[in-house]
């Protein structure tokens, strides 16, 4: 066990894919993992099952991250939890695929709620508790999208556009307290995110990617870590690809 020992971090978004690959990484680098997420029962047991049998800790904390009270219980709930929280992950998301002028305004409150807004709600809710400890981490999920845009994801770019700025305009407010704030700007991973792709797109699509094909989860699970560890100290309002070299 590593270097995150006596940690405990809350991962938003942790029932399946990137989230789930990030608590499993936190926890064998010694962490105790909070799990969230919205609807997904099995798939958070299934991560939490995992993580014990690794002789990790953790446990589920079900919660809407978009809404900006249960956000509040979210923090206050994980507090209880470990008695504190170190590692904030703002993990958790959601993506469409489509015409931006289709989109509804269910679409629009939708995606820049939960990517965006959540990601807002939960830092704020957090960050009194981490700065009366004088240290906290926080990194947020972003994409490759988030820095150059995509056509028929534009609601989704502009989340996580959004999401970068948010990142490096908060490290700069937050860092005399001794909170570091990053993010991960993944390229495209091997999740049920991008289960919509047919045999043929997936082809084209690993065509783009220099390194010729998806990323795993666990790559960006190591990525958080690496971000969390003391080691990393003076590291703050970073936007880190981890694209396979896409753009
Ligand atoms: P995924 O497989 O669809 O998983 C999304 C996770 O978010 C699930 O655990 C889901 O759980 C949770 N979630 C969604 N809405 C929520 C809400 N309102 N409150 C709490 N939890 C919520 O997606 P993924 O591919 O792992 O993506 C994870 C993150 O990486 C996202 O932010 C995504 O934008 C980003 N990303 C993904 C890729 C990719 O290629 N996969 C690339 C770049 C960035 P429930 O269903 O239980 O709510």
């Amino acid at each position: 066990m590593g270097s995150l020992r006596g940690k405990v971090a809350l991962v938003t978004g942790a029932s399946r894919g990137i989230g789930k690959a990030i608590a499993l990484e936190l926890s064998r680098d010694g962490a105790s993992v909070i799990i969230n997420y919205s609807k997904d029962d099995n798939g958070a047991e299934l991560t939490l099952v995992e993580i014990i049998a690794n002789g990790g800790s953790a446990k589920l904390l079900k919660g809407d991250i978009s809404s900006f009270e249960k956000s509040k219980i979210i923090i206050d709930e994980a507090i209880k939890m470990f008695g504190k929280i170190d590692i904030l992950v703002n993990n958790a998301g959601i993506s469409q695929i489509g015409l931006f002028m289709d989109s509804s305004e269910e679409d629009i409150d939708a995606i820049i709620g939960t990517n965006l807004l959540g990601a807002m709600y939960l830092s704020k809710h957090v960050l009194p508790h981490m700065i009366s400890k004088g240290c906290g981490n926080i990194v947020n999920i972003s994409s490759m999208w988030g820095e150059v845009g995509a056509s028929c994801e534009v609601l989704y770019s502009a989340s996580k556009g959004g999401l970068n700025l948010f990142t490096k305009a908060l490290a700069k407010e937050v860092a005399l307290s001794g909170v570091r704030v990053n993010a991960i700007a993944p390229g495209v991973i091997e999740t049920e995110m991008n289960s919509f792709l047919g045999e043929e797109e997936r082809k084209a699509l690993e065509e783009e990617i220099p390194m010729g094909r998806f990323g795993d989860a666990k790559e960006i699970g190591k990525a958080v870590s690496f971000l969390c560890d003391d080691n990393c100290k003076y590291l703050t309002g970073q936007i880190i690809r981890i694209d396979g070299g896409m753009i």
